[in-house]
């Protein structure tokens, strides 16, 4: 059966659905960054200022973030992150680091761990044995779950959210935001990681129309995260696997399955995925890569702000 819906259903789609689209992932960072006033959100996420009231109603909405007065009996406000919306920080570092690694563009803070002193490279491990989390280390079990309910959910979600072809799509292909931010581009990717690599079964496991499936897995190809192999001649078939590029996005998933699972669903993981070395249905923390310590949101100092 197909595996694939099982885990982008619940936790990953949930917590997609509350922070999974462009523009709030956008501001979401823009905010991480310390840029917590309408007018620095503007300037700095390019939304107009429909879109940012939108966004930020509906992330206040989902108690990601809530708006206080930037001075006592002030009437301008800033956005500030709730607890659950402080606890994206390490889905928040996983993507930076991931941007950071690719992108030119090198104009964003540098963030460092108060508490042990040094440059916080973020490190995505198993919460039972501390081993950091490697794609190739994660088996999932299909046999343990139900199916059609989530199916249903699935579909659901898709059709009320129409994806928006973007111009930028290509060029922004090393930027996670942008990635993940098109909905069908994330959900191509998650299937992948869970083994879908044939054309007919993306359109089998997703629901989507050829057409679009085409121009987004181009898109995925150009930006090196799928490859693109000839397993049968007249007519000419493919398969699509995931790069080592690919595979670095996967942490960064499972933790904001984390979150999710965490944040929205109150409950513990159940064993459809399991980490190999240990053996352990899987949970994700991430970590200071320098002490292998978990920050708390308030030992996370920000450098050089823009
Ligand atoms: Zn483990
Ligand atoms: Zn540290």
């Amino acid at each position: 059966m197909n595996i694939s819906h099982l885990i982008l259903n619940s936790s990953i789609a949930q917590g997609l659905d509350i922070i999974g689209d462009r523009w709030s992932l956008l501001i979401l960072r823009e905010a991480f960054y310390g840029h917590n006033r309408f007018e620095e959100l503007i300037e700095h996420t390019g939304a107009s200022r429909a879109t940012l009231t939108r966004r930020l109603a509906a992330l206040i909405d989902n108690d990601i973030l809530f708006k206080r007065p930037q001075n006592p009996g002030s009437n301008r406000y800033e956005y500030c992150f709730t607890e659950k919306g402080l606890a994206l920080s390490g889905p928040s570092l996983l993507a930076q680091q991931w941007d950071s690694l690719r992108s030119k563009n090198s104009n964003k803070p540098s963030i460092h761990h108060s508490s042990c002193n040094h440059t916080l490279r973020p490190k995505a491990v198993c919460r039972q044995c501390k081993q950091e989390l490697l794609y190739d280390d994660v088996s999932w079990n299909a046999g343990r779950l139900q199916l059609d309910q989530q199916l249903d959910e699935i579909r659901l979600i898709h059709q009320q959210r129409r994806v928006r072809e973007s111009k930028q799509q290509k060029a922004e292909a090393d930027d996670l935001v942008y990635l993940i931010g098109d909905r069908w581009t994330l959900l191509i990717l998650i299937v992948s990681f869970f083994g879908t690599c044939r054309y007919d079964d993306y359109i089998k496991q997703l629901n989507i129309a050829p057409g679009i499936l085409a121009g987004r897995l181009k898109t995925i190809v150009s930006g090196d995260i799928l490859s693109r192999k000839l397993y049968q001649e007249n007519p000419a078939r493919y398969e699509y696997k995931l790069s080592e590029k690919g595979k670095s996005i996967f942490p960064f998933i499972m933790s904001l399955r984390q979150w999710a699972l965490e944040q929205l669903e109150n409950k513990a993981p159940s064993p459809v995925l399991i980490h190999k070395p240990c053996g352990h249905a899987l949970e994700v923390d991430v970590v200071c890569g320098s002490c292998d310590e978990l920050p708390t949101p308030e030992e996370i100092l920000l450098k050089n702000s823009r």
